[in-house]
């Protein structure tokens, strides 16, 4: 877990899956790629075999080390829904959400039709509840509104889109269900441009609907030049969440060493090599 992001609509990120494959046109410019790829054959660098996708099972119970609240991005590296993240390791993130209910997750991916099988899967004790955010990427109409349809038909307790990069006119789209909507342009070399009328029409969309709306950056090759108002005004909008209580010190690191037990358990069922021993492999 990174206690920091620059990532504007959150504060940490969690990544117990580092890598991923692409799937749509938002995936071209990745940023978790291109990071992580400058870092494939680095001896002892988490990103050592690049973009490969990996089970990192001593991420498991990282959010329970975490006495702060604070908004939680999950996989900001990688995509939780990937085709080859098994099942019992997602139940296992799903089970520390609900563990370290004292803060929030914000769950994104572009799998959406794994995420709604496989929220409406697993038990509702694992997946309603408010300060678990599940949420799709849409990038256009043809790949990114057919999400919204499957989020909505996922199982959770919040529910939210985040259009970036945003690549066209999206039109008008059915927001009932959805929580909260955050809106961007595509950032660094070879940005595809989003115009100014297309993040406005979401943003009177949101209005009329009652959804927070948060608009995160116009992007472009300079993005602090470009800045974040959207006509002459910043959107930092959030949704409200319900949190639990920070147990006590000793509640907490009972419940720590529980997920430990646990994370150690599902390594060996997977039959997954240790890093130390994929790193000796080289
Ligand atoms: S789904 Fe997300 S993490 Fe995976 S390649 Fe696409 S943009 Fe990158």
């Amino acid at each position: 877990m990174s206690d920091q992001s620059s990532i504007e609509w959150t504060d940490a990120t969690w990544n117990p899956v580092r890598g991923c494959s692409k799937v749509s046109p938002g995936c071209k410019h990745c940023y978790a790629e291109t990071f992580a790829e400058r870092f494939r054959g680095t001896p002892d660098h988490p990103y050592e075999q690049g973009f490969d996708l990996r089970l990192v099972f001593g991420k498991l119970p990282e959010p329970l080390r975490w006495a702060r609240a604070r908004k939680i991005f999950v996989n900001s590296m990688s995509d939780l829904f990937h085709e080859q993240v098994p099942d019992v390791f997602i139940e296992e993130v799903f089970r520390v959400m609900v563990e370290a209910d004292w803060h929030v997750y914000q769950v994104l991916t572009k799998r959406a039709e794994r995420l709604r099988a496989v929220s409406r899967a697993l038990d509702r004790e694992l997946v309603a509840h408010d300060h678990i955010w599940l949420g799709v990427s849409v990038e256009d109409r043809k790949y990114g509104l057919p999400r919204i349809e499957a989020l909505r038909e996922a199982r959770a307790g919040k529910r939210f889109l985040s259009i970036e990069p945003l690549l066209e006119d999206l039109g008008e789209f059915d927001l009932g269900g959805i929580d909260w909507v955050i809106v961007g342009g595509e950032s660094g070399r070879g940005a595809r441009p989003m115009h100014g009328d297309w993040a406005m029409a979401i943003r009177e969309q949101c209005r009329e609907a009652n959804v927070p709306f948060f608009f995160k950056q116009w992007g472009g090759v300079n993005k602090k030049k470009a800045g974040r108002d959207l006509g002459g005004r910043r959107y930092d909008e959030f949704p409200v969440a319900e949190t639990g209580e920070l147990p006590s010190r000793g509640a907490r690191w009972r419940i720590l060493a529980g997920a430990e037990a646990r994370a150690a358990a599902l390594e060996r069922e997977l039959g997954i090599e240790p890093l130390t021993q994929i790193r000796r492999a080289g």
